[in-house]
């Protein structure tokens, strides 16, 4: 008989990690046949002309690999759209790199230069995936705190946790989930604080082109002394409501795109061959992205006229297609136990934003993601009026 031993002593890597809270709700959505506006996805169709391209480019025989950074052509237009939005225009050979979504470019650029016992500084509350990348690297989360309502970033705060050992500090904006902005004030105290240090920034600009009431997105693509060190991330899933396809990119300068590519290479090589053709052949018709924004704000005031009637509290959202709410004066409940009982009584699933802090802080606050039919939001807001 062969004898089984287990592996002892086993210890995690990620011992503060379960597994993500978007995971969860989506699925406990499906189970409670709930309507779901936790995990951020259209629930509405794409571009039918964009699914043909797809396929156009399968039956043409694009189907082998893609060349390892991406498609070029795909990472030229992606050139222009920067151009076209921040005046800025990335050298499509070797400062843009095509990734397996956002997420794996996130992973991609903390590993590339973030050394086991260096520090990297986040805002919390923040998206999920920055702690985990840091921690494989055997380097430290430094946590600053945002708050409800405006959640703005304490700059005095950023100074004071700045030591020799910090890498990097991770941008986010317009974020997630809170859907705050950062404005160009906030570039300023960045811009005075890196003068002249060794630290990378790793801005995270998926909802980029979803930005309201006027406000100006503030890429570090505009600023070259901001740019000079940073990894800049972004989403044509977002962009082109097809988060399923997940194409991401990673702009950033020559030196730093070449170490990113290192770990690219050996993660996931490259990305779906022909949806790259069609997108390429797509963003070269005509700026898609520049509606985005009007279509997104009017989800936005839609969803919030409905919720005005609930007893939920909320300032709109400045960007992203997620709008936060305390529910303060309906329930004392954990915002676990809270989401978890309006799914199963009221079938509308939200994401709880304890999660998005390391020391899971409870604030009362749900997150709700918008980019939904009207019919779905009015379907919602009908339940969510009878918390
Ligand atoms: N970005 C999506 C959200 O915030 C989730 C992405 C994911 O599930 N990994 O809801």
């Amino acid at each position: 008989m062969i004898k089984t031993s287990p592996i002892q002593n086993f210890v995690s890597k990620l011992p503060n990690t379960g597994t993500t809270i978007f995971s969860l709700m989506s699925q406990m959505a499906q189970e409670n046949s709930a309507i779901n506006l936790a995990q951020g996805f259209p629930d509405f169709g794409m571009s039918e002309e964009l699914i043909s391209l797809v396929h156009k480019y399968m039956l043409k025989g694009f189907n082998q690999y893609a060349p390892m950074p991406g498609l070029l052509s795909l990472r030229e237009k992606i050139s222009v759209l920067a151009a076209d939005h921040y005046g800025y225009t990335p050298n499509p050979s070797d400062e843009v790199t095509i990734t397996c979504g956002a997420t794996e470019a996130c992973y991609l650029a903390v590993t590339a230069v973030v050394k086991a016992g260096d520090e990297v500084i986040l805002f919390e509350p923040a998206f999920d995936c920055y702690a985990t990348a840091i921690e494989l690297c055997g380097a430290k989360p430094v946590y600053i705190q945002m708050h409800y309502p405006h959640y703005t970033i304490d700059w005095q705060k950023v100074r004071e946790k700045i030591t020799e050992k910090t890498r990097m500090i991770i941008l986010n904006t317009p974020h997630n989930p809170t859907g705050s902005v950062i404005s160009l004030h906030d570039i300023h105290e960045l811009q005075s604080i890196l003068a002249g240090k060794e630290l990378f920034i790793l801005s995270d600009e998926v909802y980029e082109h979803i930005i309201f009431d006027k406000l100006v997105h503030e890429s570090v693509l505009r600023y070259e002394d901001l740019r000079q060190k940073s990894f800049v991330i972004s989403s044509l899933g977002k962009s082109f409501h097809c988060t399923g396809w997940r194409i991401g990119y990673c702009i950033a300068p020559a030196h730093l795109t070449k170490e990113f590519r290192k770990v690219h290479q050996h993660n996931t090589f490259s990305v779906h061959t022909p949806t790259q053709y069609a997108l390429a052949e797509y963003m070269e018709q005509k700026d898609h992205c520049r509606d985005l924004s009007i279509f997104f704000q009017k989800k936005r005031d839609k969803f919030l006229h409905l919720l005005a009637k609930s007893r939920f509290d909320f300032f709109p959202a400045r960007g992203s297609y997620f709008q936060l709410a305390s529910y303060k004066n309906i329930s004392e409940e954990a915002d676990i136990e809270f989401v978890t009982r309006i799914t199963k009584e009221f079938k509308v699933a939200v994401i709880p934003v304890s999660p998005f802090y390391h020391d899971k802080r409870d604030e009362k606050i749900v997150r709700f993601c918008f980019a939904k039919k009207d019919e779905t939001l009015e379907k919602a807001a009908e339940q969510l009026c009878k918390i």
